[in-house]
């Protein structure tokens, strides 16, 4: 079994360590002693199951078992999809990234807390379009971000905008940009907004009248009609939805196309399991994120995040991705590509308690929210999908998708497993908070 996984053979150095040799000589070392808490249920009490997901052959997630002093290794691709249940599919969907507007200059106290000295504003980040193409021809959009005219959103948005001196940098509107690269925005179907915020929302006017534009549970009651749902963060205008079909996913379990997926309910937008609408309330009424499939063999997916989160230390670690002994590639913007693993662990521990926060948990709370009890219970369960290793979360304003590795428009990021974008940027936010002489303490 171990030569099919690429691995030569194993060493236990002593209780303490063990590690895996590859065919191509590249050795992994963990402490046993940090896995010995077991999660899988199945598992016989006497075994220890070494839940093990460092970098080997590059970006293949490996689990170590120990049972009964005897090691074994197992393979973990996917072992924890069958929890979520994801229907099999032939089926997947190009994903293409647009990045084209610039958010800066903002407080990172509005955004989450506590704060980490050193950290008061937040990096410049992105606010992601996400252009979906499905075999069959139909195009969706996931978010239009940030309209090119901002100065024309709604009064007090702009007002907001202005008074708090936040930067706002928009290079093209999306219908332009995607006449442009020559995809015609008169060939886009539908545009999906994640959430009514005003950084989201672009301006979908830009489109002709048969573009639908697909919303949340509870939008139109919230948004529609009277407007009261319009705040300084965002809403609708009315020519967003004039003469323009607006459809509202309702998650109605009597629905054939909603199923449950992890702990999410899920729409099944193109009913072939190539795209999943989730029902991830609590930062925006209506908020949604999606599950995109983006290989088949094997099965992997893109998470958009939208806004359930703003920076991935709120999402990580977690008890599905905690936080391993050593951080591979190096995710400090300083270091080389070849630089060594990074031992983040005891820094982590001690950043955490100074700020009376939990070791293994998220760096991060979130700061604000339509409903915080719904924004911490999504982050909760989102933390199970963040935990695969067949899935990668992408937050709408997650810098680290800035990163010059990041195929974007009009390359794909589908063969993001493949290329080992996954392992290099799941830990790319701790270069926010990290400071010249942490590795000394540490
Ligand atoms: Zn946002």
């Amino acid at each position: 079994m171990a030569s099919q996984l690429g691995i030569d053979k194993m060493i236990a150095y002593d209780d303490c360590f063990v590690a895996g040799i590859s065919q191509r000589s590249q050795r992994i070392l963990t402490k046993v002693s940090d896995f010995f808490n077991c999660r899988d249920s199945k598992a016989a009490p006497q075994q220890h199951i070494l839940d093990f997901r460092k970098d080997l052959t590059r970006n293949t997630a490996l689990q170590l078992r120990i049972c009964q002093k005897n090691v074994a290794l197992v393979n973990g691709e996917g072992r924890r999809m069958d929890a979520f249940d994801v229907p099999a599919s032939s089926t997947s969907v190009e994903v293409k990234i647009i990045d084209v507007c610039t958010i800066s200059n903002v407080p990172t106290k509005n955004l989450f807390t506590p704060q980490v000295p050193g950290f008061e504003k937040s990096p410049d980040c992105p606010s992601l379009v996400f252009l979906l193409e499905h075999p069959s021809g139909q195009k969706v959009l996931f978010d239009l971000g940030i309209r090119q005219d901002w100065e024309n959103l709604s009064p007090a948005i702009v007002q907001r905008l202005k008074q708090n001196g936040y930067g706002v940098q928009v290079e093209a509107g999306i219908a332009e940009f995607l006449d442009r690269g020559g995809v015609g925005k008169e060939n886009i179907d539908a545009v999906i907004w994640s959430h009514a915020h005003w950084d989201h929302t672009g301006d979908i006017s830009t489109f002709d009248g048969e573009t639908e534009l697909v919303v949340g549970p509870g939008f139109k009651d919230h948004f529609l009609g009277d407007g009261k749902g319009n705040s300084t963060l965002g809403g609708v205008l009315p020519s967003d939805v004039d003469g323009r079909n607006v459809r509202e996913i309702t998650f109605d379990e009597n629905d054939p196309s909603v199923l449950q997926i992890g702990q999410f309910s899920a729409f099944d937008y193109f009913q072939d399991g190539s795209l999943y609408l989730l029902d991830t309330p609590g930062h925006c009424v209506g908020h949604l994120c999606a599950l995109v499939r983006t290989t088949t063999n094997p099965a992997t997916f893109v998470f958009l995040g939208g806004d359930a989160a703003h920076h991935c230390g709120e999402v990580r670690p977690s008890e599905y991705m905690p936080m391993p002994e050593y951080i591979t590639p190096n995710p400090l913007k300083r270091e080389a590509s070849d630089a060594p693993p990074l031992c983040a662990k005891p820094w982590y521990a001690t950043l955490q308690s100074s700020r009376n926060r939990d070791p293994q948990g998220p760096l991060f709370q979130p700061a604000f929210g339509h409903d915080m009890d719904q924004v911490l219970d999504t982050i909760k369960k989102m933390q199970q999908y963040d935990g695969e290793s067949n899935i990668i979360v992408i937050l709408a304003h997650d810098s680290a998708f800035r990163a010059p590795i990041i195929p974007r428009f009009p390359m794909a990021i589908n063969d993001w497993k493949a290329s080992g974008l996954g392992d290099a940027l799941k830990w790319k936010w701790i270069s926010d908070v990290w400071q010249d002489g942490d590795d000394v303490e540490a």
